[in-house]
């Protein structure tokens, strides 16, 4: 079982500085491509589909991440494909939280613009894992869900997801075809989390392995319950997507 979550900032700080090395590397990995489709399933969630020569080549796995450049003096933000076709196309659901420089990015963007990102990398380890899975996470996790369901579709699937507005949420998972995802709707003091805590330890003690992602205060108690249970650590993953107060998590 893993002790902490603490979610680590990896992105290199060479490329934060902007200097000549960090613009070399960028020329050097980072994978090239056009926007080649938004749609906007509601005032929060945006479909966009990236294509490009440079992404027929990747090796993607279901769960990997990709380290979006957004334009910002090479700011990165990160981003989970939920889909890599061999045609040199992948599309990512970004959830718009609020103001940050990633929101703005896919807020503003449109068909036709340049789009550079670093990956797929490895991210939430889900090779181990043979399921039946039960995921625990929020609006930034459709997109895994979705990469899960299409990608690993022998992979019984549960998910459970904290959201701020269950209508527009249900509305995206339903235009999406993801039924049957149980969604716990966000309250400030976290007691919401009772209800996604007695359904994962159900689900854990059904036989299903676990995936912890989304907000890391949220894993954090979803973790220390689960440890009740009890739940193995080989039967469990955890990436934390966010967490309050820090920016551009990896
Ligand atoms: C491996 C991985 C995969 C990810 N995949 C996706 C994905 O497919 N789709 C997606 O939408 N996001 C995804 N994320 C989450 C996304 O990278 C973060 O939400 C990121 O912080 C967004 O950047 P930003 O510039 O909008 O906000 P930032 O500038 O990074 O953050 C500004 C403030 O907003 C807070 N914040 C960040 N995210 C949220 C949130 N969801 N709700 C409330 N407050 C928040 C931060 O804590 C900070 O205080 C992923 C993250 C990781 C690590």
């Amino acid at each position: 079982m893993p002790e902490s979550i603490e979610p680590r900032k990896t992105t290199p700080s060479l490329i934060s500085e902007g200097n000549l090395v960090a613009r070399t590397l960028k020329r050097w990995f980072l994978r090239r491509s056009r926007v080649s489709a938004v749609q906007i399933l509601s005032p929060n969630f945006f479909l966009i589909e990236l294509q490009g020569d440079a992404l027929r080549a990747a090796l993607w796995l279901p769960g990997q991440h990709v380290q979006v450049d957004i334009g910002a003096s090479l700011t990165f933000r990160t981003y989970t494909p939920m889909s890599w076709s061999e045609d040199g196309r992948t599309r990512m659901l970004v959830f718009l939280h609020g103001k940050g420089p990633g929101c703005t990015w896919a807020r503003d963007i449109k068909v036709g613009d340049t789009c550079a990102f670093f990956g797929p990398h490895r991210s939430l380890e889900l090779s181990r894992l043979k399921g039946p899975l039960a995921l625990f996470g929020d609006e930034t996790c459709f997109g895994l869900a979705l990469a899960i369901r299409d990608g690993l579709p022998e992979m019984e699937l549960r998910c459970v997801f904290e959201v701020s507005d269950l209508a527009e949420s249900q509305q995206v998972l339903d235009t999406l075809n993801l039924s049957g995802a149980m969604l716990i709707e966000r309250v400030p003091d976290g007691s919401h989390l009772v209800q996604a805590i007695a359904e994962m330890s159900r689900l854990a003690k059904a036989g299903y392995e676990n995936a912890l992602t989304g907000n890391a205060r949220s894993i954090q108690q979803l973790l220390k319950a689960l440890k009740s249970v009890p739940v193995e650590s080989s039967r469990l993953s955890v990436k934390p997507y966010w967490a309050p107060g820090k920016t551009g998590l990896d």
